[in-house]
């Protein structure tokens, strides 16, 4: 049984978060037990796209100095580590990790931002397959990571948090192909699940301070939590807060997929009571129940996926979308996003990677019939 630590904490100022942290690393035995002087350890933060922190889309800089700090304190040599969706090259990642805040933050606390763009290929053995993967080179050279996760929702795997968050471990526009080959929601979470397994951070933290419901990973709301997550175990981590958010996890393709594989979720909570924390109105993308309809219309309703739709006064015509759609099914018609839905492969990186969140995901008319008007 993995413990994982719950502290309170409910606002960005650095004193405080840096208190949260270290709550929940004390209650894990101490970061000392982990990092030993002179060690190199990377911080992987979710940083998704270029946006202010203030859009809760990213992990807050303050939880990256907190970790950095305490790092920093145990002889260690923090760098925080990153691919950002979309293109993987060095101002695009300069003006990624300006957006979200770590410019300054690295600056204060003397906390480098890797630049190095190098790749090393890794290979993954599970029980489902053994194949290559190229995976950032400057994560694996340090001694161990700290996988820094943002508390969100998720429009293809219904939540992001530690698992999710180590896809970011592969380089830039190569997370295309994954999506290519793995367009079954199942096989993704799958895919997700093998990566964790491959680029093992030693320690995950979990921004849940400002978390994000509804359109997430990117378009959608702020929604105060208040919490701050950690454990040695992603799975577990990602457990709780699944309990706390009160999120089905047979729903939920990463746990549901790992449950099947045999991957315990079970967890022991120290720090605060889970009682104390659960958010009973979190909004999630559309969930389908377990026998809600059954029959023809249960199996049309458990095959069917919502669509990506652009809100037009919204738009921008910036491209992004259309450059980074892994099925190349977005051409742009008077400035703004056209798509093939019959080649979509309902990824949502559009609506992820949309800078004016001007992409939101729509169920279809029968599903929303069925499920009435939710
Ligand atoms: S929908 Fe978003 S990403 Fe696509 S062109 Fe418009 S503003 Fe840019
Ligand atoms: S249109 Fe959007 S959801 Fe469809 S394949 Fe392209 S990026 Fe993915």
């Amino acid at each position: 049984m993995s413990k994982v630590a719950i502290a309170k904490c409910n606002d960005y100022q650095d004193e405080k978060v840096y208190q949260a942290v270290k709550e929940c690393f004390d209650l894990l035995g101490g970061l000392n037990k982990f990092v030993k002087k002179g060690m190199k350890v990377a911080i992987k933060p979710n940083l998704l796209m270029a946006k202010s922190p203030d859009g809760h889309a990213t992990t807050h800089p303050s939880v990256i100095a907190a970790i950095g700090r305490q790092i920093i304190e145990c002889g260690g040599a923090p760098l925080v580590v990153e691919s950002p969706g979309g293109p993987y090259f060095v101002t695009y990642l300069k003006a990624t990790y300006k957006a979200c805040g770590m410019t300054a933050m690295s600056k204060k606390y003397n906390i480098p931002l890797n630049t190095d763009l190098s790749t090393i290929p890794k290979v993954i053995k599970t029980e489902r397959n053994t194949r290559k993967i190229t995976v950032l080179k400057p994560l694996l050279d340090c001694d161990l990571i700290i996988n820094a996760s943002k508390m969100k929702t998720h429009a293809m795997m219904i939540f992001t948090g530690a698992i999710k968050n180590m896809f970011g471990a592969i380089a830039g526009t190569e997370k295309a192909a994954y999506h290519i080959n793995s367009s079954d929601y199942d096989k993704f979470a799958n895919d997700l699940i093998d990566i964790f397994q491959v680029v093992v951070p030693t320690l995950n933290v979990m921004d849940g301070i400002i978390g994000m419901e509804g359109e997430g990973p990117s378009a959608g709301d702020p929604k105060q939590v208040g919490v701050i997550v950690a454990s040695t175990n992603g799975f577990s981590l990602d457990s709780v807060v699944h309990d706390i958010l009160l999120i089905d996890k047979e729903q939920s393709y990463i746990l549901k997929n790992a449950k099947q594989r045999g991957i315990s979720l079970d967890y022991e909570i120290v720090g605060c009571d889970l009682e104390e924390v659960i958010i009973s109105d979190f909004k999630v993308p559309f969930q389908r129940k377990k026998g809600e309809v059954k029959g023809i219309f249960g199996k049309i309703m458990n095959n069917s996926k919502s669509k990506p739709v652009v809100i037009k006064n919204k738009c921008i015509g910036c491209e992004i979308c259309k450059d980074n759609c892994p099925a190349l099914c977005i051409t742009m018609v008077d400035g703004k996003p056209n798509f093939d839905y019959d080649a979509c492969i309902r990824c949502f990186c559009c609506q992820e990677l949309c800078p004016e969140s001007a992409i939101i995901t729509k169920k279809p008319l029968l599903i929303k019939l069925l499920s009435g008007g939710r």
